[in-house]
């Protein structure tokens, strides 16, 4: 029997995965071990399997073991045991949420949907590396990668609105904190009719920069604001994040000549979801129901949204998407600037497409090609 270890199975990403494969009745034909860096000892989550308690997610010799490690514990985690697994001579196959991998040249960037075909290649050549994509990036190609494919994309700026859940567990249950915060300064105004607006709004604002609103985690006030910075800085004046769009576009899609791809990530104040509003320079004057039809037919979870205000409210946001594996795409028309300027708007919940479920499926895949031979 293949043993599969799992670490990172109660962060945010970790706990969508656990829920997914749990739907999906994912959990037969292995033995599963579970890992934690903080709570060693303690029972292993339910998954309608026997499995021992909580093991030690750094030692070396327990991992030795898997034939497969599954880990949504994030990038410090990857740095600091994958080359010592490595150096001890381990061979099994490693599938990984974070970023820190992506980019190495025995790694393959996952996101079957679009790439199985490298995927596939990668298992027949023995790779052995298998990491999940960009959230952003990979919502994106869920998207509109079909018309990468085609060959239809010069260039492509995003702007995006991701969720604090892109952060992780604590940065969410921040992000409600400071909605509650804010809640509680207007409550009293709120509750009389007959209050000053200017008095409402100057209390919220006023309780936003107070010294003790929460803001440990984002490092600013998220809720009733925004904060156009996510990751750390690079020489070229981009965030790591605004980067992994050129980078790991062009990696997926295995591209030999790069296609320019750049915007500004940005973090909003909702819960799950990315959201992003693509410019794309068309190779050629592609005509719109032609970019619409190629969208439409590339997957099963990418809807095509009418470009009007009822179908728009009801289908292109968060609040329609979050907790569902639909990639809606919508407001497509072409820009004023010229016939061969597309924009479109298009949204995910970036914990399935953009974290979990590349990974889920990585991993059956994975499974079929051991238990194939
Ligand atoms: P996370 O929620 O912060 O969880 C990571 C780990 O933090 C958990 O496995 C857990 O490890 C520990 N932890 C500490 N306090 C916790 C709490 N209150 N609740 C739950 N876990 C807690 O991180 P994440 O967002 O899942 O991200 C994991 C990796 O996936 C990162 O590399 C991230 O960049 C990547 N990723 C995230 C997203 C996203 O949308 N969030 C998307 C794509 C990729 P122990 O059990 O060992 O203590």
């Amino acid at each position: 029997m293949l043993k599969v270890g799992f670490i990172g199975w109660r962060g945010m990403v970790g706990s969508v995965l656990m829920d997914r494969m749990k739907a999906e009745n994912d959990f037969n034909g292995f033995d599963a071990l579970f890992a934690s860096t903080s709570q060693v000892g303690q029972a292993a989550p339910d998954v309608g399997l026997e499995t021992p308690p909580l093991q030690d997610a750094f030692d070396i010799k327990i991992l030795s073991d898997m034939d497969i490690i599954v880990t949504c514990q994030g990038g410090g985690y990857t740095k600091k045991v994958y080359p010592d697994l490595r150096a001890a001579g381990w061979k099994g196959y490693w599938l990984d949420a974070a970023s820190a991998l992506r980019m190495d040249p025995d790694s393959i960037i996952v996101l079957d949907p679009v790439n199985r075909d490298v995927i596939d290649q990668g298992l027949a050549d023995g790779v052995k590396n298998y990491i999940g994509g960009n959230c952003t990036v990979s919502l994106m190609l869920m998207a509109i990668g079909s018309l990468f494919k085609k060959g239809y994309i010069e260039w492509l700026t995003s702007m995006t609105y991701q969720a604090s859940s892109g952060a992780g567990a604590n940065n969410m249950r921040e992000l409600i904190r400071q909605m509650t915060a804010l809640g509680a300064a207007g409550k009293d105004l709120l509750a009389d009719p007959a209050s000053s607006i200017l008095d409402l709004d100057r209390n919220v604002t006023h309780a936003m920069r107070a010294e003790d609103f929460p803001r440990e985690n984002f490092g600013a006030a998220l809720a009733g604001s925004l904060i156009p910075w996510i990751d750390s800085p690079l020489e070229s004046g981009q965030t790591r994040e605004e980067w992994k769009g050129f980078a790991e576009t062009n990696k997926i899609l295995g591209n030999a000549t790069p296609i320019p791809i750049d915007g500004i990530c940005v973090r909003i104040g909702t819960m799950r979801c990315h959201s992003q509003a693509l410019t794309i320079k068309l190779t050629r004057d592609v005509p719109i129901h032609e970019i619409e039809s190629v969208i439409a037919d590339a997957n099963d979870w990418v809807k095509l949204v009418p470009n009007t205000k009822e179908d728009t409210l009801k289908y292109l946001s968060p609040a329609a998407v979050s907790g569902g594996l639909e990639i809606p795409v919508g407001r497509i028309r072409k820009l004023n600037t010229g016939p061969e300027f597309l924009s479109l708007f298009t949204v995910g919940d970036q914990l399935l497409w953009g974290a979990a479920e590349p990974i889920r499926r990585i991993l059956k895949i994975v499974i079929g090609h051991l238990t194939a031979g």
